[in-house]
């Protein structure tokens, strides 16, 4: 569990904790816009490789020629 330091009155809070547990001071933080960036491109790049991974093994194993019945002709027009 990690602490901070209350603003207010300088008492350790938990992190968990919404506000300070000594004072009463809620803890606003203003928003971290670089974490939130940070998940973002996070995710957009997670997606994009689940998707280009998602296409490499659909079309491996359309080679392969074990999807043979889901590809029927939808395929192999490239
Ligand atoms: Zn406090």
């Amino acid at each position: 569990m990690t602490m901070v330091i209350c603003k207010e009155c300088k008492a350790q809070i938990s992190t968990l904790a919404i506000a300070c547990l000594h004072c009463g001071a809620t803890k606003r933080k203003s928003p971290n816009y670089a974490v939130v960036a940070a998940a973002f491109v996070g995710l957009a790049l997670l997606s994009n490789t689940w998707m280009l991974w998602r296409l490499y093994e659909v079309e491996s194993r359309a080679n392969a020629g074990e999807i043979a019945h889901d590809a029927q002709g939808g395929h192999g027009r490239r």
